[in-house]
């Protein structure tokens, strides 16, 4: 395996590394207190390819490899968590009209939300379904000439913000997970509404809201692919983007780390600065070792992922899981370093806490991600 990053990939690296710490850290706390949208990191953002990193160009994307991807993902995550996840949802809505749409309905949704002048969506999970969807009860009914979408969906991301969602619906209830389909459904579209935003612990500049489907009426040429695909297409989806949320991990993991080398040279106790103690030299020895391994495992995922060949569902889920439990356990040692002054709003140690906690959540719990592994071992 080369371990080098290519010269292009190290451009693209540097080039947000500069502008994230520029434009996204410096309002990063103000999105985390007031749970608003990060409007104005769309257009920056849109300007600098990073709304269709994960799309080639052919598709008005940006057309970088997948460890540029995962590279460029780290250092928006280093900078502002929340604006990272707003970013990975709307890869997730694009994620899925790329594998999954004809040509037709990818120059309608997908080329304009690539270029950023669009903002995507991905409504999979439901109140009573998270971890298994397929135990979802919205419902897509075929009617003359489109699709009439019934349901509940939650906790989903740009969910009111969003100038389109793909939503995920049973159209043959008694075919299990072959019988669901994907849809896309417009921003104002009647029989859709934004019941509730979700108030949460992390990632607050990431609102999530409760989305509501009541004789919502969409084209036949909204289904993305053939009907009963869709349940595929959201698991090749999840299958890129746990890179993407392991590659998050690393950013705030990083970012915490950093902050608590500073800190343990500065601060003094006892006569010494705290990093002559060899208690919390050793939390930095296991912070920065664990951070690395996680590292090895996201790029690997990522180089797996590029390759384009075969299955990499193993890669992709053993990177998320070990990165993202890693990012809880570099946090809370990262805000324990810090002392008093960690647990304090003053500095961004406590709220590196709260957004890495998501991070072993969504896209596939923890727990998800170790049955995925097995499951590609036992097979
Ligand atoms: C901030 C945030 C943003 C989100 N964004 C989106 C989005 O944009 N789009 C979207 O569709 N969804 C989104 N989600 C939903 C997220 O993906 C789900 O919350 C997640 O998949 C878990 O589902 P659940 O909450 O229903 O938990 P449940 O499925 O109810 O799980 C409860 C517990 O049981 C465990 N469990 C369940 N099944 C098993 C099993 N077979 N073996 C072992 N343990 C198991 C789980 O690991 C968990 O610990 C988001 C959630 C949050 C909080």
């Amino acid at each position: 395996m080369d371990f080098s990053i290519p010269p292009e990939d190290a451009a693209l690296q540097d080039a947000v590394r500069k502008f994230a710490a520029r434009q996204l850290a410096p309002r990063a706390s103000h999105y985390d207190e007031t749970g608003e949208f990060p409007w104005e990191h769309i257009k920056p953002l849109s300007e600098l390819g990073v709304m269709g990193l994960n799309i080639p160009e052919s598709l008005g994307g940006a057309g970088v490899s997948a460890l540029g991807l995962a590279l460029a993902m780290e250092e928006i995550t280093a900078a502002c968590a929340g604006t990272a996840s707003m970013v990975g949802a709307h890869y997730l809505f694009t994620d899925t009209l790329l594998l999954g749409a004809d040509r037709a309905l990818q120059d309608r949704y997908l080329v304009p939300a690539a270029k950023g002048e669009r903002l995507g969506a991905y409504a999979l999970t439901e109140p009573q379904a998270g971890s298994d969807p397929a135990g979802m009860r919205t419902r897509a009914y075929e009617e003359g000439d489109g699709w009439r979408i019934e349901g509940v969906k939650h906790f989903i991301t740009n969910g009111a913000e969003a100038d389109a969602i793909v939503v995920f619906a049973k159209t043959d209830p008694d075919a299990g997970h072959r019988g669901i389909s994907a849809l896309v459904v417009e921003k104002g579209t009647p029989g859709f509404s934004v019941a509730r935003k979700e108030s949460v612990m992390g990632v607050r500049g990431s609102p999530v809201y409760e989305l509501a489907f009541s004789g919502c009426r969409v084209p036949k040429g909204n289904m993305v692919g053939a009907p009963g695909t869709g349940f595929k297409t959201a698991m090749r989806v999840l299958d890129r983007s746990r890179v993407e949320v392991a590659a998050m991990s690393l950013g705030l993991a990083r970012a915490a780390l950093d902050a608590a080398v500073a800190w343990a040279k500065e601060r003094k106790a006892f006569g010494h600065a705290v990093a002559d103690f060899q208690g919390i030299q050793w939390m930095l020895a296991d912070m920065a070792t664990e951070l690395d391994a996680a590292r090895l495992l996201t790029y690997r995922a990522a180089w797996m992922r590029e390759k384009g060949e075969g299955r990499y569902s193993r890669e992709s889920a053993m990177a998320k899981l070990f990165a993202s439990e890693m990012v809880g356990r570099v946090t809370d040692l990262a805000l324990q370093i810090h002392g008093g002054y960690g647990y304090s709003k003053s500095l961004p140690l406590e709220r590196y806490v709260r957004d890495a906690r998501i991070l072993r959540i969504f896209e596939g719990t923890s727990e998800l991600q170790r049955n995925i592994i097995a499951r590609e071992m036992l097979r």
